[in-house]
């Protein structure tokens, strides 16, 4: 049977994207190619200055998901692939995180919630588990299902095939892309970051949408540029601006200006509302 990495496994909101609101199980694999270290950083991001990361590596160790600081710069979910932090996350065979969804599903059954694979970054390496985790039988009333991914991973061909069967009419079943895609604000690569063929292809099986986190008009003129790739090379999705922030002093600072950019451009905006809600603690 399979094994996955799990960094977390949680029941609650989903405060971002196309299901804002909607209540969902959120499956966060270990493991990412990108570190983000760039967000709430100046620009262009200075290496003599530390960021949140740092000052955290020197209290380390941590025990628990719960004791670990949150972060107002770089990646809010930094855990789930830093290897400072691997041991929190255990591997776990498919079964068993079957049965940990039951126990946290409110009616120990899938009825109207949602499934969000996420990460660190979910296609990584995982697509081959995510057949047997899907397969498992308590796992077949499940409807919805979201991977939030960076957008740089190709899909498998095993993965395809699979995802070509799951999301046959007969089974009413949905599958979408959360396409976060890294601009220079996240610190990373443009020609890393930013993969048009790749994200084109997750449109061939799945809902796929872009949602970009921006803090300034110098993002947002970022957002531009990489729509225009992605749009060249054949995406006709949707797309979203998100504001910067995994605590609610930045967040809160920028959320209204994002929204009122989208708009004025006809794009989506995606709150956050796992921050005003729930402080963006862990498993939230
Ligand atoms: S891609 Fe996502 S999970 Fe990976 S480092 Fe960046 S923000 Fe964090």
């Amino acid at each position: 049977m399979s094994k996955i990495k799990i960094a977390e496994l949680f029941y609650s909101i989903q405060g971002e994207g196309r299901y804002m609101g909607v209540p969902s199980v959120f499956l966060r694999t270990f493991g990412c190619n990108f570190s983000c270290r760039g967000f709430g950083m100046p620009r262009p991001m200075l290496s003599t200055e530390a960021d949140d990361l740092a000052s955290i590596h020197e209290l380390n160790p941590f025990k628990r998901y719960e004791d670990l600081p949150l972060v107002s710069t770089g990646c809010d979910s930094y855990a789930s692939w830093h290897p400072d932090f691997k041991n929190l996350s255990p591997m776990l065979e498919t079964d068993a995180i079957v049965a940990r969804i039951m126990e946290i599903l409110p009616h120990g059954e899938w009825r109207d919630e949602h499934l969000v694979i996420t990460g660190g970054e979910p296609l990584l390496g995982w697509q081959r588990a995510y057949l047997d985790l899907l397969n498992n039988p308590k796992m077949k009333a499940l409807k919805e299902i979201t991977f939030e991914t960076n957008g740089t991973q190709k899909l498998t061909t095993e993965f395809k095939n699979y995802l070509d069967h799951y999301i046959d009419e007969s089974y009413g079943r949905e599958v979408t892309f959360s396409v976060s895609a890294k601009l220079p604000c996240s610190g990373e690569k443009w020609e890393d970051a930013i993969k048009p063929e790749v994200v084109c292809e997750y449109e061939q099986y799945g809902t796929t949408y872009l949602k970009f986190v921006v803090a300034t008009e110098e993002d947002i003129a970022d957002a531009e540029r990489a729509i225009d790739e992605f749009q060249q090379a054949g995406f006709t999705g949707h797309v979203y601006l998100m504001p910067v922030g995994g605590v609610e002093s930045v967040y809160a600072l920028n959320n209204r200006a994002v929204a009122v950019a989208a708009m004025k451009r006809g794009w989506r905006y995606s709150d956050r509302l796992q921050v005003p809600l729930f402080k963006n603690e862990w498993g939230t």
